[in-house]
């Protein structure tokens, strides 16, 4: 039986795991759940798992969800509560899936005490990739991720070779030259383009909140879905695929796939190339990550490729999606500057959630702190939290900056 936390459980990812564990009950006890502000979401949760820890935000919020009286559950908060259930002795998976920066305190003391992090939360890698790596290696701990295009790169990768029970990596040590390990060439992101793929470009600037979130394939958090729409999101992926597989920039490329069908793919020198296929659904990667190395049943549809009908591919269009540009740019530089990219995206899209600014002035407020961005190279973790704060605030200026008009 193994004892799995959930980081973020009340969220679209944390709910969707769930489905899959309430189908394999004599594999996985509930051992802790976290929601952040979403107490009545986590008590029904609570109700129906019966964790042995729950965490909140704040001391309110546990009193809170400890009035829905629950025998089973001591409920913790805070920052603390989430390091304390993520590196707890008797969890043997965390999966990481709260959003955004908030996510990595908890994600890195999952990794730190070698356990099997399922990762679905990027920005922790984005933000701190060579720390987060270089603790992976240190206490052996297995990284899978969560990540659908990741999923499938990995699933991809030949066994045995990459991947030897720790982290999914093309090479371990030297980054990969082309050609050079396992004989892959490049990696494939596919992304489907989001809502605004065929949206005329001067229609852009008026676009609201909902209309971000409505993404055609994908049901997820607000914050994804607007990376989506901007493709930030495939941004941050090729930032996270470099760290994940040991790969550069340059080795990366991204395709627009509509269909949401094919989730990524490997190519090797011979010419072969290997793509993962399957409904879009993420309990596909959940699943394949809580099973690994066997296969479980996700409860997911099967594929009808005949209903499908076709499959097609784009090359994304820089001038729609200027934060490839952005982040490719990011990649190629590292140290704190994806720290400083995600920073900067995590405060403008909030801006823009909230109706202070347009959908257009995401991108303008990234670039911005990009362009006035001196990249270090962090050597710990708190200058990484120094970066990501500095780039919080020049954009906070932007952003007041945007709202005064
Ligand atoms: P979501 O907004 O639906 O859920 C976020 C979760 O994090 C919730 O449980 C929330 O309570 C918790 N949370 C929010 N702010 C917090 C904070 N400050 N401190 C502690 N907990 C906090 O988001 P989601 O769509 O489930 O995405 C979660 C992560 O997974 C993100 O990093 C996202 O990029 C990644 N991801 C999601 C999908 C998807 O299909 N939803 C796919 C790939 C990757
Ligand atoms: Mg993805």
């Amino acid at each position: 039986m193994q004892q799995l936390t959930i980081l973020g459980s009340t969220g679209s990812i944390g709910v969707s795991t769930l489905d899959v564990v309430a189908r394999h009950p004599e594999r996985f006890t509930v051992f802790a759940l976290t929601g952040h502000s979403r107490v009545a979401e986590l008590a029904a949760q609570c109700q129906r798992f019966k964790p042995r820890y729950a965490v909140v935000a704040s001391a309110v919020l546990a009193e809170e969800l400890a009035s829905y009286g629950l025998p089973e559950t001591e409920v913790l908060f805070g920052g603390e509560g989430l390091v304390t259930v993520a590196g707890h002795p008797q969890t043997d998976i965390v999966m990481a899936a709260i959003v955004g920066a908030a996510g990595l305190m908890p994600t890195l003391a999952a990794v730190q005490a070698g356990k099997r992090v399922l990762l679905a939360n990027k920005e922790a890698l984005v933000m701190a990739g060579g720390l987060f790596i270089a603790a992976v290696q240190a206490s052996g701990a297995t990284l899978l991720p969560i990540d659908s295009e990741h999923n499938a790169i990995f699933q991809c990768l030949p066994t045995g070779a990459g991947h030897t029970g720790s982290a999914p990596r093309v090479a371990q040590g030297e980054p990969l030259g082309v050609g050079c390990a396992f004989g892959v060439r490049r990696l494939l992101l596919s992304g489907s383009g989001g809502p605004f793929r065929t949206t005329p470009l001067n229609e852009l600037a008026t676009v609201t909140p909902d209309q971000a979130c409505a993404h055609p394939n994908w049901q997820m958090g607000r914050k994804i879905s607007v990376d989506s729409a901007t493709m930030m999101n495939k941004g941050l992926e090729l930032i996270e695929a470099c760290w994940l597989f040991n790969v550069n920039e340059a080795q990366v490329d991204i395709v627009i796939h509509p269909e949401s069908i094919v989730h990524s793919l490997v190519e090797y020198n011979d010419g072969s190339v290997l793509a993962q296929l399957g409904n879009p659904d993420m309990r596909t990667p959940i699943a394949h990550a809580l099973g690994w190395p066997e296969r479980i049943e996700s409860g997911v549809a099967a594929l009808d490729l005949v209903a499908t009908g076709s499959l097609n591919f784009e090359r994304p269009d820089l001038q729609r999606f200027p934060c490839l540009g952005l982040a490719r740019a990011a990649a190629r530089e590292m140290g704190d500057a994806p720290a400083a990219l995600n920073a900067a995206n995590e405060v403008a899209v909030e801006a823009f959630l909230s109706g202070w600014i347009g959908y257009s002035a995401i991108v303008e407020i990234v670039d911005g702190v990009m362009q006035v961005w001196d990249t270090a190279e962090p050597v710990e973790l708190a200058e990484v939290q120094l970066a990501d704060q500095r780039a919080r605030a020049l954009a906070n200026g932007y952003v007041a900056r945007v709202r005064r008009g």
